[in-house]
């Protein structure tokens, strides 16, 4: 991956949303939706600025370049924007965990062609991340969201990578029309669910008598799966502590094998309070292998790179065995 690539990528989509935003005063990521609808489209609709913009997007697309590239660069410009909206419900996938997570779909699917469905898409930095490190060529993805901003840029970002997404503007735990995944992902989001009739639709609506968004979302996934397909959700570690009743243990035991906890390092987060893992179960029919043992670990900070190469190759070792 070229660093030169990704930052003249990042320059051009900044400098046309800037323009954009200055001219019709509207927030960056809104300017910047309008950005990549232009480059892709290959139609500017902003008449006072029309020739700036076609002079910065003439550099947009050439030879060699990749869909990755175009993600990293996509999402320095979305946190740019989220950084200047103060918006709390606007939250991006890190990199590093894009990364960890393509890597495991990869490991898991191989070479076979695979479904995927990110529940709680955002902006698809996650979903279009773990695409873009498919070894299989064939990938029929979906995604669902309430915000109406962050789908618009879930377009935006797929549609400049060339990513085939069925989006859903939708609640994501409402039904969704679609088949039954191999793979589902999500960065789930933490906290109460505000719809009591939805939330009584769930076998997981009261655990310590409230309805949490991520429990429900962890349902949602498995009910979404196939017979031994995946869910590999990051999580926060508090979901364990709150089951105090061990509500969401029965439930998991019921339908699915856990394959791995992997604790992240506390470095990637503001607090305790607000630490993740990342949970990958697989759905259980009645043929579904069981993991001679389940992958629990601490993993390293992210920063110590020859620990955490020593990591992934026990990562690597484990799948190896188990697949
Ligand atoms: N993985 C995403 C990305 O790469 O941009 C970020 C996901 S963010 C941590 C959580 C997302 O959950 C937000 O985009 C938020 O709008 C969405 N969300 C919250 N409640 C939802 C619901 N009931 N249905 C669908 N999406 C929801």
């Amino acid at each position: 991956m070229q660093t030169t690539t990704v930052s003249e990528l990042f320059s051009i989509l900044n400098q046309s949303s800037i323009l954009i935003k200055k001219q019709r005063q509207i927030p960056y990521l809104e300017a910047l939706s309008a950005t990549g609808r232009y480059i892709y489209e290959d139609r500017i609709g902003e008449e006072g600025i029309k020739k700036e913009l076609e002079t910065l997007y003439a550099h947009f697309f050439h030879e060699g370049m990749t869909a990755e590239e175009i993600r990293r660069a996509f999402q320095l410009a979305i946190l740019k924007g989220m950084k200047e909206a103060h918006l709390p419900n606007h939250e991006l996938t890190p990199d590093s965990l894009v990364l960890l997570f393509g890597h495991i779909v990869s490991l898991l699917m191989n070479e076979r062609p695979f479904s995927v469905l990110d529940p709680a898409v955002g902006t698809a930095n996650l979903l279009t991340g773990i695409m873009n490190q498919a070894k299989a060529e064939d990938v029929a993805a979906y995604g669902a969201d309430t915000d109406g901003l962050l789908l618009n840029l879930a377009v935006t970002n797929a549609n400049l990578q060339q990513k085939d997404i069925h989006f859903f503007h939708q609640d994501g735990l409402k039904p969704l029309l679609i088949e039954p995944c191999d793979i589902v992902v999500c960065d789930v989001p933490v906290g109460i669910y505000p719809d009591k009739k939805t939330a009584e639709t769930y076998e997981l609506n009261e655990i310590g008598g409230k309805a949490y968004t991520h429990f429900l979302f962890i349902e949602q996934g498995i009910k979404a799966l196939k017979d031994s397909g995946y869910l590999l959700y990051l999580i926060p570690n508090r979901l364990f502590s709150e089951d105090r009743e061990r509500h969401f243990h029965r439930f998991i035991h019921r339908h699915a094998v856990i394959l791995a906890l992997l604790q992240l390092p506390l470095s990637l987060f503001k607090n305790q309070e607000a630490a993740k893992s990342v949970l990958l179960l697989q759905k259980k029919e009645r043929e579904t292998a069981q993991a001679n043992q389940a992958l629990l670990a601490e993993m390293p900070s992210f920063s110590n790179q020859e620990e955490l190469r020593r990591f992934m190759r026990k990562m690597d070792d484990w799948f190896a065995r188990r697949l």
